[in-house]
């Protein structure tokens, strides 16, 4: 079984075609300026996070942090570093950096449910919520404790099904080497750094 990365998921939900051009058709990703911006905003909040207390954690008054843990399923046939999770009296929470001016779309609470499906397994307990960091890379950096939200998120069954889904879909594609359509061209080609590579989508892509 071909094993995927957490991040398949992210990228299969936000287009289908970034786990082709990653699995199927190699090619090289070109970030973009906003990308390089995030990043250095999600790194910002990786140091400013390790220095601080489980205050924004509702319900979590205590606890373990654990940073950038590789978690690995063989059943699953996934693996991916989570920035952080959280052991609380026997329960764990994954936790998510996320750089964004915007709320996490589906494609991050999918990653993030996996998350929590390979912590179920390494831990041998049901996750039942886990958490998004976000943090404005746009906000004034003099003052990032107003710029950054905790988010809860409900693990639900379904969206452990979605998971399993996305992950078989990804197989299928690669075995059958197929070219996804794109997903919803237009907003999301113009952030993505495979824009170069979808050639038939014209100026929609750009
Ligand atoms: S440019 Fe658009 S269609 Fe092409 S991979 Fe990116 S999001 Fe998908």
């Amino acid at each position: 079984m071909l094993t995927l990365k957490v991040t398949d998921i992210n990228q299969y939900v936000y287009c289908p075609r970034i786990p082709y051009f990653t699995y199927v058709q190699p090619l090289k990703p070109r970030p973009t300026p906003k990308m390089d911006f995030g990043k250095e905003a999600h790194t910002r909040l990786d140091k400013l996070e390790k220095r601080r207390t489980l205050a924004a954690y509702p319900e979590l008054e205590a606890g373990e942090r654990k940073f950038h843990t590789y978690i690995h399923s063989a059943r699953l046939g996934l693996e991916g570093k989570l920035d952080l999770h959280l052991v609380h009296r026997g329960e764990i929470f994954p936790v998510e950096f996320k750089s964004t001016s915007r709320r996490p779309g589906l494609n991050h609470k999918y990653q993030l449910t996996a998350y929590a499906m390979l912590l179920e397994e390494q831990y041998r307990k049901p996750v039942r919520r886990g958490y998004f960091k976000l943090v404005n890379p746009l906000a004034d950096g003099a003052r990032p404790e107003k710029s950054e939200i905790t988010l809860p998120v409900e693990i639900t069954v379904p969206m452990r099904d979605f998971v399993k889904d996305v992950l078989r879909r990804i197989r299928a594609m690669v075995t059958q080497e197929s070219l996804p359509s794109p997903k919803r061209p237009g907003n999301r080609c113009r952030d993505c750094e495979y824009r170069i590579y979808c050639l038939d989508l014209g100026d929609l892509a750009r």
